[in-house]
């Protein structure tokens, strides 16, 4: 088993520790800042051995040179950006693997928000790490990438079983079931999930983790029905003020 523990950092980022009880060893994803994430680790008494960042955007690097000088951890980081990947050690890209004890993640290809964008699927354990690719009822903004990949990205992602716990990095949910609602008025499982959002944002409590079969049922961008809808929709939510 692995145990997941979700930090809120900056404005509304998410970083994550894992942490392998039977190896010992923890991995921290896309650490924006070094501070909280080291004192998170310190209170566990975990030694962070590894960082895996899914692009280089500095809210999910931030943290990489100050970890890595207090712990000597090895950075793994996206092939497609290793030269913008502060202190890489390894670059990773489509199908290629990392591991955390004996739990093995898969890299996923996800271009869009940015080019060399990865995803981080532990098939076993049932987790994904999107980055900045798939939120709760949401998606990232093209940065560098087109439509098109990015619906692909989206696509590989929702071949993932229903079950699978969706770590997202950041706590965009509330601004996001917004621009949801305006789309699908007749969805039930939508108008629960918004009830449920609200609710929860009003006791302060974080909304991710989601799952794949959330998202499959209720995201505006994973359920547009065509790249057409899907760009309309994303060129809509850029200008889009709820
Ligand atoms: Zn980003
Ligand atoms: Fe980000």
């Amino acid at each position: 088993m692995l145990e997941v523990v979700q930090i809120a950092v900056l404005t509304d980022n998410y970083v994550y520790l894992v942490h392998d009880a039977a190896s010992g060893e923890t991995v921290v994803i896309d650490p924006s800042t070094p501070e909280p994430v080291l004192a998170q680790a310190a209170a566990r008494g975990w030694t962070i051995g590894q960082i895996w960042n899914t692009h280089w955007h500095p809210d999910h690097t931030g943290g990489n040179l100050a970890i890595k000088a207090v712990t000597g951890c090895t950075i793994t980081g996206p092939a497609g950006e290793a030269a913008r990947i502060p202190g890489i050690d390894r670059a990773v890209g489509d199908g290629d693997t990392v591991q955390l004890g004996d739990h093995i993640a898969q890299v996923i290809d996800v271009p869009g928000h940015t080019l060399g964008h990865n995803a981080y699927w532990l098939a076993a354990d049932d987790l994904l790490f999107p980055g900045d690719t798939l939120f709760a009822l949401g998606c990232g903004r093209l940065f560098e990438g087109t439509p098109a990949q990015m619906h692909a990205s989206l696509g590989k992602l929702m071949a993932l079983p229903d079950t699978a716990q969706v770590y997202c990095a950041h706590e965009y949910t509330e601004a996001n079931a917004r621009f949801a609602a305006t789309g699908e008025p007749g969805n039930t499982a939508l108008a629960a999930r918004i009830a449920d959002i609200t609710a929860t944002r009003a006791r302060g409590l974080p909304t991710v983790p989601s799952t794949i079969g959330l998202e499959r049922a209720t995201n505006p961008f994973t359920r547009a029905a065509s790249l057409a809808e899907f760009t309309a929709r994303r060129a809509a939510k850029d200008s889009f003020r709820g």
